[in-house]
């Protein structure tokens, strides 16, 4: 018995190769791929996927919290197989995502000044960086990339 048809039962759901493969797939990897590419990725060993069938392993494993759907302001939604609280940066050039882990206190802190301010109870907050990654030269390499942007206008 493996971790993933141990999680599917704990939630009540048939363990199914498709529905073990997804979660597999997506607690091994940080990339926080779409659907598409899970579906491109998972064919070649699984040829009896369906794009259909990861939409809809995707969904039953979202409602169950097993999995974390993001919309990061893409035409497709990520997956996540992380589901412990965190944060992402999405690089706006080449689109990879990276968890971003902020301290508990910092979190607290903003609901806490919402909260106040606003007059209201927070319960969640879901919390998106946009911006260039080192790849992309951000970081470090961040005041070249504005003074190229500067030249160039
Ligand atoms: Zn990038
Ligand atoms: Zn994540």
């Amino acid at each position: 018995m493996d971790i993933y048809s141990d999680l599917l039962k704990q939630h009540g759901l048939k363990v199914t190769i498709q529905r073990v493969a997804i979660m597999k797939y997506l607690m091994g990897t940080l990339s926080h791929p779409t659907a598409d590419t899970i579906f491109n990725d998972l064919i070649r060993c699984n040829p009896s996927m369906s794009l259909a069938t990861v939409y809809k392993t995707l969904d039953t494993l979202r409602n169950e919290g097993l999995i974390l759907e993001l919309n990061t302001g893409e035409d497709s939604n990520r997956y996540d197989g992380n589901v412990r609280p965190h944060s992402h940066f999405r690089c706006l050039r080449c689109n990879s995502i990276i968890d971003i882990k902020l301290p508990q206190s910092h979190h607290e802190q903003i609901n806490k000044e919402v909260s106040i301010t606003y007059n209201v109870d927070v319960l969640e907050r879901k919390c998106f960086f946009f911006g260039y990654c080192q790849d992309c030269g951000g970081g470090n390499s961040t005041q070249s990339l504005y003074n190229n942007n500067f030249k160039s206008h």
